[in-house]
């Protein structure tokens, strides 16, 4: 098999579903053969042209799982497992220190490699995570978002019986607020879109339009929106003390925050990228062992055909997350 089917950013905003050459495997690599993979606003931003590092000609995807596709170590092909997918230099100085999640350099299968919404991709042995065989593929699916909102939450310092807000309700952000539910919090949601808002209160979280809607300030909010506009409203969000998780990715550049207020209600700001290993574990235990239900935010599985259409829908608003599946047979 020398050629696929994949999903494509093909420069500007123009997203296919082309052949494409099926990547070759490189020393400490691993071939995976992809059952279902996510469709995230990572993903959006790049067919959007707006993702500061891919390159026109990417196969996007992230965010998937899959069965191997030839041994590694004691593992046999058609092993199912979850992919860490980023790829880190192990030897700046934050990955001689163990926090491989803010390397330096870090890269992503997906973003700068070839990524998950195709047949067939490669990974970094050390991205691998066995899944037991009984696995249900499309939870799984859900495995490295929720990897996200583990560390988002553990960062917090999120503790029983305190109040927590969310600024963004995409699947992030509805992962931080069921997170931060389960952990003991009471939680509040702010969202413009309408279809995001329905979706979330459908998860069951209380939607609020404006800090003035709380009455007063929550112990942590998570900002999962990455939007300027959110920054500077952040404060008004927290009681004194409180702490502001930034969850979502901004662009490059400045976004105002009032420092004063920072100073004066002695605010916390604290950043949080994507997982390490303990967040991906607490993750992939959550959904192997059904305590966390993962198709409840699983809002659509597309066939790789229908994938255009799948972030054409995205791009509407419409959903919460979708899976693309590829499709094809697995060991050829
Ligand atoms: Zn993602
Ligand atoms: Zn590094």
């Amino acid at each position: 098999m020398t050629e696929q089917h994949a999903l494509v950013w093909e420069g500007g905003t123009v997203v296919a579903v082309r052949p494409v050459t099926v990547p070759e495997s490189r020393p400490g690599w691993v071939a995976v053969d992809v059952a279902f993979a996510g469709i995230c606003g990572s993903d959006l931003h790049i067919a959007d042209g707006k993702h500061i590092r891919a390159q026109p000609g990417q196969v996007l995807g992230h965010e998937f799982v899959g069965h191997l596709a030839e041994p590694y170590g004691d593992l046999p092909v058609g092993q199912p497992m979850f992919v860490n997918p980023t790829v880190h230099c192990g030897v700046c100085e934050a990955c001689l220190a163990g926090r491989t999640n803010v390397c330096h350099t870090l890269t992503l299968v997906g973003i700068d490699y070839p990524g998950g919404v195709a047949p067939r991709t490669v990974v970094p042995g050390y991205g691998i995570y066995s899944l037991p065989a009984d696995v249900d593929l499309v939870a799984a699916a859900l495995i490295e978002p929720l990897a996200v909102a583990v560390r988002a939450v553990r960062r917090s310092g999120l503790a029983l019986g305190d109040r927590a807000h969310v600024v963004g309700a995409g699947p992030v952000g509805c992962l931080v607020g069921l997170l931060s539910t389960a952990a003991g919090a009471t939680v509040t949601v702010s969202e413009p879109s309408a279809s995001r808002r329905k979706y979330a209160a459908e998860l069951g979280l209380t939607i609020v339009d404006s800090p003035d809607d709380l009455g007063h300030g929550a112990d942590v909010v998570f900002d999962a929106s990455g939007h300027t506009s959110v920054a500077g409203e952040l404060p008004r969000w927290l009681r004194t003390a409180g702490t502001a998780v930034i969850v979502g990715a901004y662009h490059p550049g400045l976004h105002g925050v009032d420092l004063l207020s920072v100073m004066f209600g002695e605010i916390t700001i604290i950043g949080t990228r994507i997982y390490q290993r303990s967040d991906i574990e607490a993750a992939i235990e959550l959904v192997t062992t059904g305590r966390f239900d993962a198709h409840r935010l699983i809002s659509k599985v597309f066939r790789l055909g229908e994938a255009v259409a799948a972030i054409d829908s995205l791009r509407r608003g419409e959903g919460m997350k979708v899976l693309i599946e590829p499709g094809q047979p697995r060991g050829t």
